[in-house]
């Protein structure tokens, strides 16, 4: 409820500025955290304006907008945010109404439960599709090539996609251990089994018997690495290496980057199966 009410109060402060909106030639669009904007620039190109509502840097199940945040939303022609992660944009878009912002929420219908749709090709195929429909919607004259780069981008995700499918073929052991919940599309859309430490959020922290539970597990499947991620703390991860003999090893989440980062979510994407593979080599 506080942070709600922080929202609208900074909501009105930032109405103050509504009409501060710039003449801008290419389509101006706001996507809430990394793998959103990633999503944009590749179906936008050239053609578009993408800003990132969640900075580089910053955990986005931690985040909540300023006024001035808001205030940039408000510039915005279209705004694209996954869903269950941004708390904030229901509230943000309502306060901002009279601004006939476009929005898409891309992992509605998937990501009902486990908001964590992109961490899966297969998710992300689907997300890509609806941000190429709402960039058609808003800048109509340049359908042509923004459906040109979505075709582009998605051969890209399908050849990630066989790659994930063929994890299944190869492998018999598919267990792998995560620090946050973030790898349950994943898991489910390529057949394998995800054991996390904590919850869907990285603050959802386990309880002895959780810890005792995955202990007992990374044992069972002979796990060989404890997996943890750039924005968070590792220590839970080290501490569950340590227990068992383990070593670490990074699985990224595909949440954010690094402050200064320039990685693609593609390149991203091939480094964590990289990973996956190492642990599920015989
Ligand atoms: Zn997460």
């Amino acid at each position: 409820m506080g942070k709600f009410l922080r929202i609208i109060i900074t909501v009105f402060i930032c109405i103050g500025f509504g009409n501060l909106t710039l003449a801008a030639e290419k389509l101006q669009v706001m996507a809430s955290i990394y793998p959103m904007a990633e999503f944009c620039r590749g179906v936008g190109g050239d053609l578009v304006d993408v800003y990132q509502m969640v900075p580089n840097g910053i955990e986005p199940h931690d985040y909540e907008p300023s006024p001035k945040d808001l205030v940039k939303l408000g510039n915005m022609r279209v705004f694209v945010y996954n869903g269950g992660v941004e708390f904030w944009a229901t509230p943000a878009l309502q306060a901002l109404q009279e601004k006939e912002i476009i929005s898409v929420q891309t992992g509605e219908g998937i990501g009902e439960k486990d908001p964590h749709v992109w961490v899966s090709p297969r998710g992300a195929i689907q997300q890509v599709k609806k941000i190429c429909e709402v960039f058609c919607q808003a800048d109509s004259q340049n359908t042509a090539q923004y459906k040109l780069n979505t075709e582009r981008y998605l051969s890209e995700l399908s050849k990630l996609d066989e790659q994930y499918s063929n994890l299944a073929k190869q492998y018999r052991r598919r267990t792998f251990v995560t620090a946050h919940a973030a790898f349950g599309h994943l898991a489910k859309d390529y057949a394998l089994q995800m054991v996390p430490v904590a919850g869907l959020s990285p603050e959802a922290e386990p309880t002895p018997q959780d810890l005792q539970k995955v202990l007992q597990l990374v044992k069972k499947y002979q796990v060989r690495y404890i997996f943890f991620e750039t924005l968070t703390s590792p220590k839970l991860a080290e501490l569950v290496a340590k227990e068992t003999g383990a070593k670490t090893a990074v699985l990224d989440p595909l949440e954010g980057v690094a402050e200064t980062d320039k990685v693609t979510y593609l390149e991203l994407q091939k480094r964590n199966l990289e990973a996956l593979k190492r642990e599920f080599a015989e």
